[in-house]
């Protein structure tokens, strides 16, 4: 809800903000980021209400190293800060005009007073990726004494590559046991392939929004990262998967960012099947052609009438609607279809499939029986 809101453009309502805070939190999300409370009275009575609306999540408010920061987190009654910090001389340099040793005494007064006060500190290293990783490593073992809970490590460009990652943060472990977060962007569309680069290397928390709404091309997404780390990484993943999809059409509708159709696990036609050999297979069985269950993320399967159509999904598309008609029809009506699909380019009616059996008996001069 905080880098998903920062996408340019995108800007909630607190209405809305509540109603996807409460979406996260009964899908079983473990922490949700809600807010900015620095940007003033507004934000923190925002947060306020999103505290008092979320029955299990933690409530995390996002904090430049500053006090006055903190001072607005303590304000709008979350339990937990999260402090970033910029990690390469890059964005120190230049963002800031500042140097490691001003960084590290920034952050650290700033640990120092949100613990002070109750809350439970998180640290965010901004742009990890592209800074040193021995500077990295110095701070967070000197933060980690004065009690921070987890520290992030931000891909904030969206330039790491999943197998030199891994290496690198197993080197970060084992200097730092941490535990530690990533925080992923898809700059080249390796958010989710870092992030869970990032859980093989021993990392134990993942950053992520909703359908991916984020900055630039966007964050890791919530739903690929969790369906990724259950089926391909065999670990247990306690979130209703079956909210996925009205999630990602309620923040679709509060960010007017649509959801495209062909988007992994969210998408509209991403359990849709067409060509001839995949619907063969997949009423055959359908792990042929189908990673997971869509019941298990609340989709279901749909078997598409179109250009790649062949006689196995015309036949079963027919016995479905309850239309009749002899083998020797099968082949003109899969012609009819396919020559439909190419000039109107979307799938077929069951009315249309009725129209195209009645027409090829017509030709051969007797009527479709209805089932
Ligand atoms: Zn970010």
């Amino acid at each position: 809800m905080r880098d998903g809101e920062q996408t340019p453009g995108v800007a909630f309502t607190a209405k809305e903000k509540i109603a996807i805070a409460v979406a996260l939190d009964a899908a079983g999300v473990h922490q949700i980021e809600a807010g900015v409370p620095a940007m003033g009275p507004v934000e923190v009575d925002v947060l306020r209400r999103v505290v008092a609306a979320v029955e299990r999540a933690s409530v995390v408010a996002w904090c430049r190293a500053d006090r006055r920061d903190v001072d607005a987190a303590v304000a709008s009654g979350v339990d937990a800060a999260h402090l970033t910090i910029p990690a390469s001389d890059l964005h120190l340099r230049t963002k800031l005009g500042k140097d490691r040793a001003w960084a590290r005494a920034r952050i650290r007064d700033c640990v120092l007073d949100a613990t002070d006060r109750g809350l439970r500190v998180s640290v965010g290293f901004e742009d990890a990726s592209r800074a040193d990783d021995g500077f990295v490593i110095d701070l967070a073992g000197e933060l980690r004494r004065l009690g921070v809970t987890r520290f992030r490590w931000a891909d904030t460009v969206g330039v790491a590559n999943p197998i030199t990652l891994h290496t690198r943060l197993r080197a970060l472990l084992d200097a730092v046991p941490g535990p530690w977060e990533i925080h992923a962007h898809d700059d080249f569309g390796l958010a989710t392939a870092n992030t869970i680069a990032a859980v093989q290397a021993g990392f134990t928390w993942v950053s992520t929004t909703v359908a991916g709404l984020g900055e630039r091309a966007g964050n890791a997404p919530t739903e690929e990262v969790a369906m990724a780390l259950r089926h391909l990484l065999g670990l247990p993943v306690d979130l209703d998967t079956a909210a996925f999809r009205p999630l990602a059409r309620l923040v679709a509708g509060a960010s007017r960012r649509p959801v495209p159709a062909g988007k992994a696990v969210v998408g509209d036609a991403v359990f849709d099947h067409e060509s001839g050999i995949h619907v063969h297979g997949v009423l055959r069985a359908p792990a042929t052609y189908e990673p997971f269950d869509p019941a298990e993320v609340g989709a279901r399967r749909r078997l598409v009438l179109g250009k790649h159509s062949g006689r196995a999904a015309v036949r079963h598309a027919m016995d479905r609607h309850g239309i009749d008609a002899p083998d020797e029809d099968l082949e003109p009506i899969v012609g009819l279809v396919r020559a439909h699909a190419t000039v109107y380019k979307q799938p077929l009616s069951s009315d249309q499939l009725r129209a195209m059996a009645r027409r090829v008996a017509s030709r051969r001069g007797a009527r479709p029986r209805r089932g």
